[in-house]
């Protein structure tokens, strides 16, 4: 089979190479371009999979990101269930799971994360899933009927929204996660607290401060046997305990510093043709002033285009900084910057941990915002972060 060439080669079909084609196809009108995912499912948004969905908001026609015929009308190649498996920089070329090999002038890496396996044993029997893809999303689904059992293994963004989109379903929930509250990596202790008390309320069983150490199947149904000596039997397991950047292709090609592809501001690697996206790319984030991955939906679609329309003969340096939200019951929340509750934090809320900002400052300058039931704010979050100037106390 002849090596088939492409002006620009993307690799990962999620929102930061889908972002990236769309914004190279407005700069470049002919250039070829291919689009190279591992899943089968046209390219989605994946935010609604752990909320919209399953809350009514958002049906399974409102998550693709493109009518399929956006894609033929722009001539951007679509390969689906294509993983690309080698990459030889020298020559520019793109091996896939199918054994076919593409050249490229201008490449992009845009792979995402795979979920992180928890180090005990059982981690892998039927019925354990490691959230992350719409496939996950279609069987959870089909798994999650009233009166069943679920253990959701992690605390952070996929256990605290799917124990509540599992809840909302009447699944009886048990969470188990290691540190003492939930979302204590963005939320103050407080905050956390009094967001966990709601779940306990809606009759969630929290086991914080806990961590599996094993699981297995019994009689037909997944026992979970923690560190502090519980043992939960349930239908299924979840775990969302953290995603590792597809990294494997870009070591290949010696462009792996740390855990990540070191960019410069304008997405660039250390191979002027080699760009990178999303949660694989370490930044220099301008407006924090440090070296940052970023593993969120707001930075993979900014930074698809960014990269994009430089693929396609730019030179703009990256300088979005980008927001994440959240949807648990019905406490919602967008929040903007540096949100690291090791920082100070100044609470101003309308009703206490429920309606209100939490800032986040170093030096005596706002970091970051957390905006809990408010909405609309980001844009002035982001003002003020950017504009760096000392809080009057
Ligand atoms: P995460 O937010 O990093 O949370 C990981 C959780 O797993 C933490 O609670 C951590 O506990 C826990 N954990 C780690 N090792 C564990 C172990 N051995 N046993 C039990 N728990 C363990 O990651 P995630 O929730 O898996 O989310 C995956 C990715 O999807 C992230 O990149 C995230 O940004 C993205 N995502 C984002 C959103 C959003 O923006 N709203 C929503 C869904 C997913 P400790 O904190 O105590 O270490």
């Amino acid at each position: 089979m002849g090596t088939q060439n492409y002006r620009y080669v993307i690799v990962g079909a999620g929102l930061a190479g889908v972002s990236a084609a769309a914004a190279i196809r407005e700069r470049d009108h002919d250039g070829t371009i291919l689009l190279m995912g591992a899943e089968k499912h046209p390219p989605y948004d994946r935010p609604p999979l752990s909320k919209g969905l399953w809350t009514g908001a958002k049906n399974m026609a409102m998550i693709s990101l493109h009518a399929p015929a956006f894609y033929d009308q722009d001539g951007i190649t679509l390969a689906l269930g294509r993983r690309a498996i080698g990459i030889d920089a020298r020559h520019k070329t793109v091996l896939d799971s199918h054994g076919r090999r593409v050249r490229y002038e201008k490449l992009l890496l845009a792979p995402g994360g795979a979920p992180r396996r928890l180090p005990i044993p059982g981690e892998d029997l039927e019925g354990v899933c490691y959230f992350r893809t719409l496939d996950d999303y279609i069987h959870l689904r089909e798994q999650a009927v009233q009166g069943r059992g679920a253990v959701v293994i992690g605390g952070g963004f996929i256990g605290s929204e799917l124990a509540a989109a599992l809840a909302l379903s009447k699944v009886d929930v048990t969470m188990v996660f290691p540190s003492p509250y939930l979302c204590s990596r963005v939320f103050p202790e407080g905050l956390g607290r009094a967001v966990q008390r709601t779940y306990v309320e809606r009759g969630v069983n929290v086991l914080a401060g806990d961590e599996p150490v094993g699981i297995a199947r019994v009689r037909g149904r997944l026992r979970v046997r923690t560190r502090a000596g519980h043992e939960i039997d349930s239908d299924m397991v979840v775990v969302g305990a953290g995603i590792a950047p597809q990294t494997a292709l870009a070591r290949e090609a010696g462009l792996i510093r740390r855990d990540g592809v070191a960019v410069d501001e304008c997405l660039r690697s250390s191979r002027k043709d080699i760009y990178a996206a999303g949660d694989l790319a370490a930044f220099p984030c301008l407006a924090l002033g440090r070296r940052l991955r970023f593993e969120h939906w707001d930075n993979a679609r900014a930074q698809g285009q960014c990269a994009g329309r430089n693929m396609a003969g730019r030179s703009e340096p990256y300088t979005h900084l980008p927001y994440f939200f959240s949807d648990l019951f019905d406490f919602g929340y967008e929040a903007v910057g540096d949100v690291d509750p090791r920082l100070e934090t100044r609470c101003e809320w309308t009703e206490e941990n429920r309606t209100g900002t939490v800032y986040y400052l170093k030096d005596g300058r706002v970091r970051g915002a957390l905006m809990c039931n408010v909405w609309g704010k980001v844009d002035a979050a982001r003002e003020l972060i950017l504009k760096g100037e000392p809080v009057r106390t």
